[in-house]
Order: C-alpha cells, then sequence, then structure tokens
C-alpha cells in the first residue's frame, strides 16, 4: 500500500496524457501559450502502461486520464483500452470536444465516468474564456454521454464577474438532466492571470444558489474533494471543489503523474520525481514511487503560508495543463 507519513492511504491516480490542449482556457493556460515549455518527453503508451501497473500493484483502485487535453493524443484509445485491463475504476476528465470519436472505445471498455469541462452555457461567453468556438461540440457531446447513460460530472471554473451570473442556470440544468455539475473555486498557476477578486468562494456560491433554490446536503464520501448538494426534484446534483477556501487536504488519497513520467504527490507540490528516467534506465523504480508518497507533505504540498502568495520560482510550479488538472 502507498502510505504516507501522516497515514493517508493512497489508491487514487491522475495520469496526464500530455501537457498541451485545443482549447485555450483562460485560467488554465499559461499567458503567454507559445513561450510555454511542453515536455520535450513523454511517456509511450507502453511506458504508461507499465507505470500503471506498479501502482495497481501497490493498492491504486481508481486511475483518472487528463491532461492537457487526454483525447487530443493520437493513441489515446490504445491507452484507455491498455488501462482499463486493470482492477480498477477507470475515468476521464476531458474538454469533450473530442468524446464523440471515442464514445464507442469507452463503452468496449467499461470507462463509464466522464468529467467535461464546460464554464459557460453562453457560446459568446465560452468563446471569451476558451478562446476556441467550440460550444455546440461540447454541449452536443455532454448530451451524447448522458444519453449513452454515462455517470457525468460537468466542471465549471466559477470566476468572479466572468460566470458567476450562470451559477443558477447549470443548477436548472440538473432539473430534468442527470447531470453532475461541480463548482470549482478558481485556483492560481503560474502565468494563469489569478487574482483574488476573481475567486468566487464556496460561501459564494451556496449564497448565489440560495437566492433561487432550496436545496439539501448530500452525504460525501471519505475522499471526496467536493462537497455534493441537491435540489430536491430534480434528477442531478451539485457540487463545490472548495481547494481555496476549504482545503481537504486531510482526507487526500491522490498522486499524480505528468506526461514526462513525473510523480508529484500533490496538486501544489513544489518537487516532483522523475519516474520515467529511471525506468528508461532498467531501474527499478517502486523504492522511488514509495519515497515520494512517504515524503507528502500534510497540506498543500507544504506551502506553509497562503499558497497562492507563493513564489513562482522553482520549476516545477507547473501550469495546470503541465501538471495534469
Ligand atoms: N482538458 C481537460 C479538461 O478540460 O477537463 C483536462 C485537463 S483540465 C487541466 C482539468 C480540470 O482542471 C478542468 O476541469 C479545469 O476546469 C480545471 N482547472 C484548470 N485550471 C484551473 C484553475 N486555475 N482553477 C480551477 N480549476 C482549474
Amino acid at each position: 500500500m502507498l502510505i504516507d507519513s501522516f497515514n493517508r492511504v493512497h489508491d487514487y491516480l491522475r495520469i496526464s496524457l500530455t501537457d498541451t490542449c485545443n482549447l485555450r482556457c483562460t485560467y488554465c493556460d499559461p499567458a503567454d501559450f507559445e513561450e510555454h515549455h511542453f515536455s520535450r518527453t513523454r511517456m509511450t503508451a507502453e511506458e504508461i502502461d507499465t507505470i500503471a501497473g506498479l501502482f495497481v500493484q501497490q493498492g491504486i483502485k481508481k486511475i483518472r486520464i487528463t491532461g492537457g487535453e487526454p483525447l487530443i493524443r493520437k493513441d489515446a484509445k490504445e491507452i484507455v483500452r491498455r488501462l482499463a485491463k486493470y482492477p480498477v475504476t477507470l475515468a476521464l476528465t476531458t474538454n469533450g470536444v473530442f468524446v464523440h470519436e471515442h464514445i464507442d472505445t469507452f463503452k468496449e471498455v467499461g470507462l463509464r465516468s466522464v468529467n467535461v469541462s464546460l464554464d459557460s452555457l453562453k457560446k459568446e461567453t465560452f468563446l471569451a474564456i476558451a478562446k476556441r468556438n467550440e460550444f455546440e461540440r461540447v454541449y452536443a457531446n455532454i448530451r451524447l454521454l448522458l444519453q449513452e447513460n454515462f455517470h457525468v460530472k460537468v466542471n465549471m471554473v466559477v470566476m468572479n464577474g466572468v460566470n458567476t451570473n450562470e451559477i443558477c442556470d447549470f443548477i436548472e440544468w440538473t432539473k430534468d438532466a442527470p447531470v453532475h455539475i461541480r463548482f470549482i473555486e478558481f485556483m492560481p498557476f503560474p502565468g494563469n492571470r489569478w487574482d483574488e477578486e476573481k475567486v468566487f468562494s464556496y460561501v459564494q456560491i451556496l449564497g448565489a444558489i440560495a437566492e433561487r433554490y432550496s436545496f439539501e446536503k448530500l452525504p460525501d464520501d471519505k475522499n471526496d474533494t467536493s462537497k455534493k448538494y441537491h435540489v430536491p426534484g430534480h434528477h442531478g446534483t451539485f457540487a463545490v471543489i472548495s481547494t481555496m477556501t476549504e482545503p481537504f487536504c486531510s482526507t487526500c488519497n491522490r498522486l499524480r503523474l505528468t506526461t514526462d513520467g513525473k510523480m508529484r504527490n500533490c496538486l501544489f507540490s513544489k518537487t516532483e520525481t522523475d519516474l520515467l528516467t529511471p525506468l528508461r534506465n532498467g531501474m527499478d523504480i517502486l523504492p522511488l514511487i514509495k519515497q515520494c508518497v512517504y515524503d507528502k507533505f500534510e497540506m498543500l504540498g507544504g506551502n506553509t503560508t497562503q499558497f497562492w502568495a507563493i513564489e513562482e520560482t522553482t520549476s516545477h510550479r507547473r501550469s495546470m495543463m503541465g501538471i495534469g488538472g
């Protein structure tokens, strides 16, 4: 088992297939995309399979495929198939643009849980945030997933003054559709134009919803990062991910693997462990994996101050796109 020095058992691995994306969401993308340092090295499908297999042997029970945009990778289907053979719950986070091209593979291998990012239900606002005119394709693909009975969570990054006026429109969507909306507090990453004024907190989100709906708390699972609710009578649910105002480190069970094969024990980690180079050199990487887990800090990657005030001094401070969200 992968246990850290605070006795947290880690059974959830997030694997990033790429650090690039076909959208340019303002909150995710480094300010100057062209200057973004893309990884020159990338794990092959076989290397992802090998490393994932080692993690599974150590008790990983859930693997999420993410990115950048995982579905832009030419061998995405092969990777999905390879990971599906492990006795894990396999899930995917995507911007939704290419879901229709992959949905048959998901069905074939039993990948039933898909998180899709969608920050606005208005075409113009979507374009202003994502810088690409893909609203219709994303929305159609979410409906396709729902029609095909996938478990669909829609991730909406809430930014004050940008899309806060749509919070209740997303709640209205849950009335007839079995869709699970997750409102995410806006987090800072190098170059993502984060500003404290743009954070719309968990409490503010619930306040905005309470103006139009009465809602109830749903029980959260042990390792949930979100706080779940529903409006009685609605088919879908909603949740808030309060990383900024109420972090949830004490129950964290997550580990991350970047596309260039670096292991991170926290989203906000200032260090990372290279697994790919030693693997390519024929070394046993299991001791490195165990050490990385053991070294995990109690909170927020060891950032002792408010973590958004941290200087972006080390090369390991990657953008969200570079880490794998
Ligand atoms: N391309 C995929 C997608 O669009 O979902 C997967 C990668 S994306 C980095 C994963 C998740 O991170 C998305 O739901 C996105 O909204 C979220 N995210 C990215 N930057 C964020 C930020 N600054 N604050 C909060 N959430 C963020």
